[in-house]
């Protein structure tokens, strides 16, 4: 199906274009989708195929590629200011109000926000944040970091280091001082014969031990999304965070929820941390913050934090960081839109009513494949996983990259879902009607059913 030829789309951009976390085996056989544009919750691609995208493009474009109110506020927003930055104290009005935006709709009763151009950067600034504030408060060996195997940080140096897969290992990562517990998949991860409560149990006291054993005054901080996203669509084992909580606050370590994905909507409630119960001390967003429809991160930092940082800042009389588009008025614009769409205009409300169906049919597919051993999830995002066996959850050879074969297979029926490890994700966006919903699943199943007769 690949078109070879030199000038063929596919050719031209295998020339040039270097691609990231992308099987290049799958791209030698069959050449990327090269995509022209998109509408409601499809893309269409050089060749005038329409896919319906069930990863919502990459978590974020949870209001569908043509959404007229967002593409109206970024021309507005070009057309009155169209870039500035937010250094030596000058700063975009559109930036000051959203700031002032993110603070109301967040958990927190007061706080500070600070702006970046991506969730890996928003990580590495946090992170910046808790090394600065060690070395303010005298206390400079305060520096590891505590993040959760299968977690996804980021890529770029600090956060590819918070970023636990295995991958990491080809750029000689994680760096000295970040360092990664068991993933809390109870699934997986449990032992013979424990039950959800004393996995649960055994992750709790497996922090207090590191702790003990690296010394509560060395760790900077935890790092932890809600619901694990690109480690597989992971929900924390039950009562993961009430048990976590109180360790992290008896030995004074910050708790920071990365949000990039769960934030706006996808879990059901507005961020993750109010569907899991726990109040974080700060919250990393980006992906949703825009819809997608500009590269933006955020740091959001609860009152504690927002007064420690201050008075670092003060001490020295700046904080020595920050990036050219940092606070860009036109991302701060659409942002702000964005959040009246989902928070205010009741995109998320919508979601929350697509979340049944989506349950249901999450579940359909696991009663009609005796292949899938685990369908798990919250809210609007989900993930089935491939097993060769259910009930010895024995995984299909790695060999025969079993979720490549299912996620090329569902481009082949016009749809778009993510191979994860031997997981296939959904993470639909939230205008999709009812109607689309059944087309996800009814194309899903035809792959599936394809694949897994291949692979008898
Ligand atoms: C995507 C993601 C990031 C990184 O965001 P980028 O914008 O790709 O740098 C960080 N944390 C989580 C939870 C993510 O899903």
């Amino acid at each position: 199906m690949k078109d070879h030829s030199p000038n063929s789309w596919e050719s031209r951009a295998d020339r040039h274009s270097f691609y990231g976390f992308t099987d290049l085996p799958t791209i030698h056989d069959r050449g990327a989708v090269i995509l022209t544009g998109g509408h409601g919750p499809y893309i269409t691609d050089v060749h005038g195929r329409d896919y319906l995208d069930a990863n919502s493009g990459l978590w974020n474009m949870v209001a569908g590629f043509d959404h007229p109110g967002l593409t109206e506020a970024a021309q507005a927003a070009y057309a009155k200011f169209p870039g500035y930055h937010a250094f030596f104290g000058r700063m975009a009005q559109e930036t000051v109000q959203l700031s002032e935006k993110l603070i109301e709709v967040s958990p927190f009763e007061d706080g500070k926000v600070f702006y970046t151009n991506s969730g890996s950067e928003a990580n590495d600034t946090m992170v910046k944040m808790l090394w600065f504030l060690g070395g303010a408060e005298s206390a400079p060996q305060r520096r590891k970091i505590i993040t959760r195997k299968n977690a996804y940080h980021g890529v770029t140096a600090v956060s590819a280091s918070m970023t636990a897969k295995p991958y990491n290992q080809v750029f000689g990562l994680p760096l000295p001082d970040f360092l990664h517990l068991t993933c809390p998949h109870y699934w997986r991860e449990g032992l013979e014969g424990e039950s959800e409560t004393q996995f649960t149990a055994r992750l709790a006291k497996e922090l207090e031990d590191i702790i003990a054993h690296e010394g509560a005054d060395t760790i900077a901080g935890f790092f932890a999304e809600p619901v694990m996203g690109a480690g597989g669509v992971i929900p924390p084992s039950a009562g993961y965070f009430q048990a976590i909580q109180p360790i992290l606050k008896k030995h004074g370590i910050p708790l920071i929820s990365d949000e990039v994905i769960c934030g706006f909507g996808r879990t059901g409630e507005t961020w993750g941390c109010e569907a899991y119960g726990f109040m974080p001390d700060a919250i990393i967003s980006s992906k949703c913050l825009t819809a997608g429809f500009f590269p933006m991160g955020a740091v959001i930092l609860g009152p504690e934090l927002t007064e420690r940082l201050q008075a670092a800042s003060e001490a020295i009389e700046e904080f020595p960081h920050g990036f050219t588009a940092s606070g860009h008025p036109v991302g701060c614009a659409i942002a702000l839109k964005s959040i009246e769409v989902i928070l205010d205009e009741g995109l998320a409300d919508q979601a929350r009513t697509l979340i049944p169906r989506f349950e249901a049919g999450m579940q359909a597919i696991m009663s009609s494949h005796a292949n899938i051993g685990e369908v798990r999830g919250k809210g609007l995002m989900g993930a089935l996983e491939a097993v060769r066996d259910r009930d010895s959850k024995t995984p299909f050879e790695g060999h025969l990259s079993v979720s490549e074969r299912i996620a090329n297979t569902c481009t082949d029926h016009g749809l778009i879902c993510r191979p994860l490890g031997q997981s296939i994700v959904l993470c639909p966006p939230y205008i999709m009607t009812d109607g689309q919903m059944d087309e996800m699943f009814s194309k899903l199943d035809a792959a599936l059913t394809q694949v897994f007769k291949d692979l008898a």
